[in-house]
């Protein structure tokens, strides 16, 4: 690793890219899904994948729920993420008692005890970020990338567990 003036190192391990470390990464990316509905189908594993890569920045009694909803989503794809989303909501409008309702997702690991993996092979500031973009090669693309970092991250995560 060279230490070039400039660059940065984020605290997930990650060496900052153009735009800079994962949070610039992450705002960019929430800046931009806000004014494109398409793009902002990706938004909860990007936010789940990335809070799990940076947990100093997460709630911790959310961090759990948020590794499972990723699990779910790298296991069964972004629709069933998605349609166990449009549940919680409409229990939640019905005045159900628990907000969430834990079932689709108990199938799954919880959140290893420990602390970060502290090293992921995909991280936000590995996106490509080009013409002012994240999705300047198509949405499918985009979502591939993410898909990649979630991957990476629940893989980093189990590792802890042994
Ligand atoms: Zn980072």
């Amino acid at each position: 690793m060279t230490d070039s003036p400039g660059t940065g190192q984020c605290d997930c391990g990650a060496i900052a890219g153009p735009l800079g470390v994962c949070a610039d990464y992450y705002h960019a990316i929430l800046a931009e899904e806000q004014a494109d509905p398409q793009m902002y189908r990706w938004h909860a594993p990007v936010v789940c994948a990335y809070l799990l890569q940076h947990p100093s920045r997460a709630h911790e009694k959310y961090l759990d729920g948020q590794f499972r909803r990723l699990q779910l989503y790298v296991d069964k794809g972004l629709d069933a993420l998605l349609r166990v989303a449009a549940h919680q909501v409409a229990r939640n409008r019905h005045g159900a008692q628990s907000s969430y309702d834990m079932r689709p997702l108990a199938a799954y690991a919880p959140l290893p005890p420990g602390g970060s993996p502290g090293y992921f092979r995909a991280t936000f500031c590995g996106l490509p970020f080009r013409d002012g973009s994240f999705v300047s090669d198509g949405h499918l693309a985009y979502g591939h990338h993410i898909e990649t970092i979630a991957e990476a991250t629940v893989e980093s995560w189990r590792s802890v567990q042994t």
